[in-house]
């Protein structure tokens, strides 16, 4: 994974030549909050998905951290995400942008700490493998407890809350599943590792509650898209069991994007494939990042040629 150029605090800078101290408190305390964006081959050329929308989760982020003051604004960062894609010269990429603590606040008092932010962007494929989209994935029920709020703050894309999602992705991949599910403290279906979760029953939506769980673009997007559809989206409590039995689950996500779950906990979902209402959000989903969808022009942020 490279990025030939990666903007730092306001400057582009050559990649290759970024490096990070070894007492960053970021990398010994998790405090650096991150976004996942993806810039697409969209109609009229390179466009970023739903930029705004992750700048503004990125700068919540840092609130819910308990950041007061950030060195840039959301509309700053926009243009920095649309420089560093440009400057990188990719037609479709992914885009990490990350605010860090990169002085001070060794006392663990984020007051006493500097903000630093970073943008670096690679290309990067199929997350869930290749033949995802196609076939969808295994997946099994975490022995990892998703965070509880008053733990670790599951609204903040924090990257101190992701040993959780690595524990469990682990452990799944190790047993032989391509992606993990994880319960909430109550018990009730939270999400998955990098990804929101969805079942169908009955031509229905259902998706676990805002609360507990990270708000994916991803699933804001297919909710708007399947209402486009007229299909009812329900957020509401699901349980394990309501999986098994589900006609359809899926998964959500900036990197996986729409990828059905064929197996979990070794019961087979629906007929073993990508169900035929995963299969159509997922090719709605597909247009509207290219800007294919009417409603989806007003999604993309076209980055300018070089
Ligand atoms: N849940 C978690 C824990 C995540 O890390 C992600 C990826 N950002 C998601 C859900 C999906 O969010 P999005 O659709 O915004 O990528």
């Amino acid at each position: 994974m490279q990025s030939k150029y990666i903007w730092i605090n306001g400057k582009l800078m050559n990649g290759a030549e970024v490096q990070m101290p070894f007492l960053t408190p970021a990398v010994h305390y998790g405090m650096a909050v991150f976004e996942g964006i993806r810039c697409y081959r969209a109609v009229n050329g390179p466009a970023i998905f739903r930029l705004r929308e992750h700048m503004e989760r990125l700068l919540k982020s840092a609130t819910v951290m308990g950041w007061r003051e950030l060195p840039f604004t959301a509309g700053q960062l926009i243009e920095a995400c649309v420089e560093t894609v440009r400057a990188n010269g990719h037609e479709e990429c992914y885009i990490r942008p990350l605010i860090y603590l990169g002085a001070g606040g060794w006392n663990l008092n984020l007051d006493g700490g500097q903000a630093q932010v970073g943008i670096a962007v690679w290309q990067w494929n199929a997350y869930l493998g290749p033949e995802a989209t196609e076939n969808g994935v295994r997946a099994n029920v975490s022995s990892y407890t998703r965070h509880h709020p008053n733990v670790s703050l599951t609204k903040s894309k924090v990257a101190g809350n992701y040993p959780n999602s690595v524990l469990a992705k682990t452990e799944s991949v190790r047993l032989g599943f391509d992606e993990a599910i994880m319960l909430d403290t109550q018990g009730m279906v939270a999400e998955c590792t990098g990804e929101n979760i969805f079942l169908v029953r009955d031509g229905k939506l259902l998706t676990p509650p805002d609360a507990q769980i990270l708000e994916g673009i991803t699933r804001d997007t297919v909710m708007i898209l399947a209402r486009d559809m007229g299909m009812e989206v329900i957020a509401q409590p699901i349980s394990r069991d309501q999986l098994y039995t589900a006609d359809e689950v899926f998964v959500t996500g900036t990197a996986a994007e729409v990828v059905g779950l064929r197996e979990i906990d070794f019961r087979t979902i629906g007929n073993g494939r990508t169900g035929p209402i995963t299969r159509k959000l997922q090719q709605a989903y597909h247009a509207s990042v290219r800007g294919e969808l009417p409603r989806s022009a007003k999604w993309l942020t076209y980055v300018p040629s070089k």
